[in-house]
């Protein structure tokens, strides 16, 4: 099976079969081996660690990602701001890339939550330059103290793209000739892994934590993994509790998690090559896409009256997200196959 014609995984749920949605990778539903997976979950209370589903979640993720431990949370944000906490201490600073979903999408919680400011370094396409993040370290009395770096890979804003693997290594030389710890916001490292053709522990070696989330490209319908250290999770356990992420027999929602990190790692470059046709379709159409940013599977589309247009489009069944006045984000994902990828063409054509 090539990846142009690997089909879409049947969701068990019924879907408006005119409907091509294309808002997230967030929005597949469980197929129907993930539905028997949680329905024959074994389970008990995760807050006393007794379940075993959630267990074995932990213990793969941590495996895979090559890490000592890995925490199950409801949420991408729950990790990244569950590893901010665990990581820096009030009045510090986390230095981020511009653009950076643990600040532009997670509601100032940095700040709510661990009372901690970004500072933000320039990234062309979601890179940071390591010598700038360097610069950005600060050690004065006069200014808040550096607590964290944190990178996005693959980078949402900047269009899912991918940070490669030597700059993730010098930005941890970096950290490391620093004394700072080293976080990925991972929500889409997984794409990340296999748009660089490695695997998921070589994208989270350079780094003391990672966050994955299994509802994104993976397909999971909830959850994402916090790993790291055992001595940091002990940290990121407090802070998942004062969240309100102890989820107890949360077994069903982690037996889903299971299918999708063993299927669906495999599935992504497919999801890649169909976000390609896409944004060469859209570019074939006078619509403006920067398709040198187009390297996973999101696209993003300069295009004025963004929300008059994506509202046409829905229409006629094809769901996109204005994400600004002239902005629209395409998302690619394992429930649209050919067949739906060329209805959405014909809209986008019309
Ligand atoms: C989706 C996403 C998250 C987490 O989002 P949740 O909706 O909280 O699960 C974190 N970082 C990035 C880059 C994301 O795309």
């Amino acid at each position: 099976m090539t990846a142009q014609s690997a089909p879409a995984v049947q969701p068990v749920q019924p879907v408006p079969s005119n409907r091509i949605d294309l808002r997230s990778d967030t929005v597949t539903v469980p197929t129907p081996e993930m539905r028997l997976a949680m329905a024959e979950a074994v389970v008990g209370d995760d807050v006393y660690g007794e379940d075993p589903t959630v267990n074995t979640l932990q213990q793969t993720v941590a495996e895979l990602l090559g890490k000592e431990a890995a925490l199950f949370m409801p949420s991408g944000s729950m990790t990244n701001q569950v590893a901010i906490a665990m990581h820096t201490s009030r009045g510090q600073e986390v230095i981020c890339a511009e653009g950076s979903h643990i600040y532009e999408w997670e509601l100032g919680m940095m700040a709510a939550f661990s009372g901690v400011v970004p500072r933000f370094v320039p990234a062309p396409l979601g890179i940071p330059d390591p010598q700038q993040v360097r610069r950005a370290v600060r050690r004065s009395i006069h200014q808040s103290p550096t607590g964290l770096i944190s990178l996005e890979n693959t980078h949402n804003k900047m269009g899912g793209t991918v940070i490669p693997l030597d700059v993730m290594h010098a930005i941890r030389a970096v950290a490391d000739e620093e004394g700072l710890p080293l976080h990925l916001d991972g929500a889409r490292m997984a794409n990340a892994a296999a748009a660089l053709g490695v695997s998921l522990k070589e994208v989270a070696a350079p780094f003391h934590s990672v966050s994955l989330c299994l509802s994104k490209g993976l397909g999971a319908p909830v959850g994402s993994v916090l790993a790291g250290s055992k001595a940091d999770l002990v940290r990121a356990h407090r802070y998942r509790k004062m969240l309100g992420g102890g989820m107890r027999q949360a077994g069903v929602l982690a037996a889903a998690g299971l299918l999708a990190l063993r299927d669906g790692p495999a599935r992504l470059k497919a999801d890649h090559v169909r976000a390609r046709r896409l944004a060469e379709t859209l570019v074939e159409a006078g619509y403006d896409v920067n398709l040198d940013a187009v390297q996973t599977n999101i696209v993003y589309a300069t295009i004025p009256g963004a929300q008059q247009k994506v509202s046409a489009w829905a229409e006629q069944g094809l769901l996109a997200s204005a994400l600004d006045v002239d902005s629209v984000r395409f998302v690619l994902h394992y429930q649209i196959d050919d067949e739906m990828l060329e209805r959405a063409l014909r809209v986008l054509r019309a």
